[in-house]
């Protein structure tokens, strides 16, 4: 527990308070020393399992024994506040963390250990196990909607502000998963934009792939209808479209397949289908692809819908190469 002051550090007399710089403050008369109280500095961890339930320690000791608290304590003389969080983590339960981000900090006055600032951070959990360290009764994973009362107010709030940070972060990762198993926590999301890109290309791509037919039913539905031989002919433009897209947004490519349009509009000609047909199946089949984006709900947080704005806004200008192709073909002489 912190201790009042008594006798002067310096020079061992009695220290009386004066008011100075606006606050009572422990005054020495003897040696003319003003004693300014700052805060401790003090540690705290937050980690999270790919279950998504956080890292709790349950406290040995008074204050608050046997309740339970984020990995926390107070940092050393010669360590980074980051190494001190860190070092809590391992000695607390056992675990080797990696700094992630700052959740919060806070000033906080205790009955018990006087002026505290707290950090917490969010760490990445390196090592597998748990194992409760010698000042701590048992370690645990709770999941992050039902953890038992904190002894730190500090950590409860910081836990709240670590909820709310993250909580768009997992409906989107909860709805990716559908489609992309690989990713379990908002770690696996890349930070690039470039790389996000590329990731919801992926996804897009990989849709194409495996739901063919749902974006087949969908043309079929919207196009208006047609004597058969036509019908067959401008879902071969959505069909090749669609295969285009997909090699595309996989970086592949595709100058070859967009000549291949060329031809199609000279057959496209030949069999006489109308030019307004052949927009509207474009058109439509562009459709397609965010008719079935939206159904699969893969797109939550704005990251993401501003991400796949842009792919989208480049798949509008692909579907304009394939039109001109097929335009280019449909109008060469025969
Ligand atoms: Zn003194």
């Amino acid at each position: 527990m912190k201790k009042k002051r008594i006798y002067c550090s310096f020079c061992g007399a009695p220290v009386t308070v004066r008011f100075i710089d606006e606050k009572y403050r422990d005054y020495c008369e003897n040696c003319n020393t003003t004693f300014y109280e700052n805060p401790l500095p003090v540690a705290s961890c937050i980690v999270i399992n790919e279950q998504r339930e956080v890292l709790l320690v349950q406290r040995k000791n008074d204050p608050y024994k046997n309740m339970w608290c984020l990995p926390i304590g107070f940092a050393e003389t010669g360590e980074s506040i980051e190494q001190a969080a860190l070092r809590e983590l391992k000695e607390e339960a056992g675990m080797d963390g990696q700094i992630v981000r700052i959740i919060d900090v806070d000033t906080v006055t205790n009955y018990f250990y006087g002026d505290l600032a707290i950090i917490t951070f969010e760490v990445k959990q390196l090592s597998p196990t748990i194992k409760a360290g010698d000042d701590a009764l048992d370690a645990k994973f709770f999941p992050i909607t039902n953890y038992p009362p904190l002894a730190w107010e500090s950590n409860e709030k910081a836990l709240q502000k670590f909820i709310e940070t993250y909580k768009d972060v997992w409906a989107m990762i909860d709805s990716l998963k559908v489609i992309q198993p690989a990713i379990t926590t908002h770690h696996d999301i890349p930070k690039e934009k470039s790389k996000q890109y590329q990731l919801i290309a992926s996804i897009i791509a990989s849709m194409i792939e495996s739901d063919i037919e749902v974006f087949n039913l969908h043309w079929h539905s919207e196009i208006p209808k047609y004597d058969d031989s036509n019908y067959t002919i401008l879902l071969s433009i959505h069909q090749k479209a669609l295969q285009t897209i997909k090699l595309w947004l996989t970086g592949n490519r595709v100058w070859k397949n967009l000549r291949e349009f060329a031809v199609l509009g000279m057959q496209l000609k030949k069999e006489g289908v109308s030019l307004k047909d052949i927009l509207s199946a474009i058109a439509i089949s562009r459709k397609s692809i965010w008719v079935q984006v939206i159904e699969k709900n893969i797109l939550h947080s704005p990251l993401e819908i501003y991400t796949a704005l842009e792919i989208n806004n480049r798949i509008i200008l692909f579907y304009d190469k394939i039109t001109y192709f097929l335009m280019k073909g449909y109008e060469h002489p025969l």
